[in-house]
């Protein structure tokens, strides 16, 4: 939906859809699949999955996955990071908050869904690591 600014506004329904949608393409060993929905400015919705490695030190996460073909796509002004998984109080990690700060910052939103129809949890980056060196 456009706004007066020309900016297309994504809602997090949107963005939940997309993320449960690719969490279905999640490549894992473990019990975790995660499916990640990023986006910007632009409105435009990108998105990531978990891909597991039999070594395991290989293992990129969804978070990563997602905003990796958020910079391939040519953006850089990351907003809002969603994350769709099975399990509780599921936040990303802090080697995927790196990347977060790195390409959104302090203040890019991070919401979090446990169920398709679950509450959805909003965090600022900063709020999940309020100490982040900037
Ligand atoms: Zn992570």
């Amino acid at each position: 939906m456009p706004t007066e600014s020309g900016v297309r506004a994504v809602t997090s329904d949107a963005l939940g859809q997309a993320a449960w949608s690719a969490r279905e393409n999640a490549r894992v060993i473990g019990p975790t699949k995660v499916g990640v929905a990023v986006a910007g400015a632009d409105g435009e919705i990108i998105t990531g999955c978990n891909m597991e490695h039999r070594y395991r030190s290989h293992d990129v996460h969804g978070e990563v996955s997602a905003i990796a073909a958020y910079v391939a796509s040519g953006r850089r002004d990351l907003k809002t990071v969603f994350v769709a998984a099975e399990r509780d109080h599921f936040t990303p990690c802090g080697a995927c908050l790196d990347w977060i700060f790195e390409i959104g910052g302090p203040d890019t939103e991070v919401l979090v869904q446990s169920s398709r129809d679950g509450q959805v949890t909003r965090y600022l980056a900063a709020d999940l690591m309020p100490h982040y060196p900037r």
